[in-house]
């Protein structure tokens, strides 16, 4: 049985921003992740892509973002149980919570925090009967490393952010980029849409619209896909591609979560965001994209807020009755479990007389 103060389920940026707040009040913590990394949607999903909207980084790639949050929380010595899912939740008479996971591990403590984001990542696959076969031969529905595609023939289909800005982005990586959309319209920002038809102009971009990707062939890896024309004169593209990358979205499935007893709205987890964050289930919190509550913001700064206040309530129940202050880290700076120390110099004023 592993046993901390705090337990995470989920190992994206809010769960690990909270190794350090709980950290701030000398509480440990433990976190869980069904991927084999921590990072969440950063890592897995976009861990190439700038994100521009951390305050006091003007850009910073989502896998840096990760990589900073680890180094950050490395003095408070969290335990990680990854590549395992939490399965059942399960309160004890002494008002503990016992999480067992899909492979056995049980994990105990006083505070339970859900930041488990989207749940487990199911990609929304486009209905080609033989996809399966390609998956990981050609086939990818999200994109780790563009690297990958270096040189290579590749062709995305879908009418979203993530189409458009992955179409963009391998315009200048790839050999060459075809990017196939249902509809005329896309879906994504203004400036995606405007920066892809420019590209289109260019040559830099294939674009077929009202139009879908439905056969895929090769012998073992993808060679080529076939694109149908909605308009019936122009029938069908035999493309010839290294790779077919159908970006259609995440369909968000809480997973075993929403079967624990937890007030849930629109694949979401109630909380009071007027308090603490905490759900219907007392002691058990929910934090960052999980939640939901009038006015939520899924961005990665919602959640690391989230994670300070909640932290504030749960020493709250592993300490009851003793009082905290809080101190700014400038004043207080930060102490680590391994022993390190971080503290700002005592300034020194040298008067002129
Ligand atoms: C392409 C893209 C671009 C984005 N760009 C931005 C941006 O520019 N700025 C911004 O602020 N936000 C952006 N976001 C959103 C941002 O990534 C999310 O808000 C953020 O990742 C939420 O963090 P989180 O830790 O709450 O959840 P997540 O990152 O989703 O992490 C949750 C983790 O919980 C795990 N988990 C779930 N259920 C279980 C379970 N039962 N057992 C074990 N583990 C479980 C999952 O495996 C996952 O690793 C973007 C998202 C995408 C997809």
């Amino acid at each position: 049985m592993i046993k901390t103060d705090i337990l995470i389920i989920g190992a994206g940026p809010t769960g690990l921003f909270t190794v350090f707040e709980a950290g701030l009040l000398k509480l440990k913590c433990h976190l869980i992740d069904a991927l084999p990394q921590t990072g969440g949607q950063c890592s897995e999903i976009y861990p190439k892509k700038p994100i521009y909207d951390i305050p006091a980084f003007p850009e910073i790639l989502a896998g840096t973002l990760v990589d900073n949050l680890m180094e950050q929380i490395k003095p408070f010595e969290a335990g990680y149980t990854l590549g395992e899912r939490a399965e059942t939740l399960d309160k004890q008479e002494d008002g503990s919570f016992i999480v067992t996971t899909n492979k056995g591990t049980q994990h105990q403590a006083p505070v339970v925090v859900i930041a488990g984001g989207l749940g487990s990542f199911e990609p929304r696959k486009p209905l080609i009967p033989n996809i399966i076969d390609f998956e990981d031969k050609g086939v990818n529905y999200f994109i780790k490393d563009p690297e990958v595609y270096r040189d290579k023939k590749v062709v995305i289909a879908g009418g979203g952010d993530s189409a458009l800005d992955w179409a963009i982005f391998l315009a200048d990586v790839a050999s060459e980029v075809s990017l196939v959309h249902r509809r005329n319209e896309f879906r994504g920002a203004l400036d995606s849409v405007e920066k892809a038809s420019e590209l289109a102009k260019l040559g830099k971009i294939k674009l077929f619209t009202e139009a879908e990707v439905i056969g895929i062939a090769g012998d073992g890896n993808v060679e080529a896909v076939t694109i149908k024309h909605n308009d019936a004169e122009k029938g069908e593209t035999i493309l010839p591609v290294d790779n077919f990358i159908p970006l259609f979205g995440l369909s968000p499935k809480l997973g075993p979560i929403g079967d624990w007893g937890l007030e849930i709205e629109k694949n979401a987890i109630k909380v009071n965001n007027a308090k603490d964050y905490q759900t219907n289930i007392p002691g058990v919190f929910a934090i960052g994209d999980v939640n939901t509550y009038e006015g939520k913001l899924k961005l990665i700064l919602s959640g690391f807020h989230e994670a300070a206040v909640m932290c504030q309530f749960a020493y709250q129940i592993i300490n009851p009755g003793k009082r905290y202050v809080m101190k700014y880290t400038t004043v207080g700076g930060v102490e680590g479990f391994d022993g390190s120390k971080k503290v700002a110099k005592k300034e020194v004023v040298q008067s002129i007389s």
